[in-house]
């Protein structure tokens, strides 16, 4: 990157740091993401619910286009069609690369999984060949086991001929 773009990003993220400080933007939240109807657009989680981790979910809201940098009025006035209502989690696994399963909204998948689903959303869509799929789990912890049972087993028997050889 040369030094006039890191300059404009930088410049970029000290305006909208100042912005979002500023009283029009608090609303903005206020009145699009925290009020008890909007959901996280991702995981359909409200603000204040209580995540796994026992902490609260926060709603914020996203810009999904660049133009709404360009000045302080794009950027805190409410656009539906660009703005989206977000939380932080779900952002931060977006930068990530990651989003919330579009089928259950409850696991974390990577952003171009092919079957736009978590493994447990898929299983139930293909129980013949999730349970195929178990079985073969199953089967090849049990051949793990079986390999290393038999490498335990030749160091014993290893250690065993070498204490009989040198029998005095
Ligand atoms: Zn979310
Ligand atoms: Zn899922």
């Amino acid at each position: 990157m040369t030094n006039p773009q890191r300059i404009r990003i930088n410049n970029r993220r000290t305006n909208q740091a100042k912005w979002r400080s500023h009283k029009i933007w608090k609303d903005l939240v206020k009145e699009h993401a925290h009020t008890p109807e909007a959901v996280c657009e991702h995981c359909l989680k409200h603000h204040g619910e209580l995540k796994k981790s026992g902490k609260p979910v926060y709603l914020t809201i996203n810009h999904t286009s660049r133009s709404l940098y360009a000045t302080e009025e794009l950027y805190t006035t409410w656009n539906p069609q660009y703005m989206e209502i977000c939380c932080t989690t779900c952002n931060w696994m977006y930068e990530k690369g990651k989003k919330s399963c579009p089928v259950c909204h409850n696991q974390y998948i990577h952003a171009l999984e092919p079957d736009n689903m978590c493994q447990g959303c898929w299983d139930k869509k293909h129980p013949i060949e999730a349970q195929k799929r178990m079985v073969d789990v199953r089967k090849r912890a049990r051949e793990r086991k079986a390999i290393k049972a038999a490498l335990i087993q030749r160091e014993k028997d290893k250690v065993k001929k070498w204490k009989e050889d040198h029998k005095k």
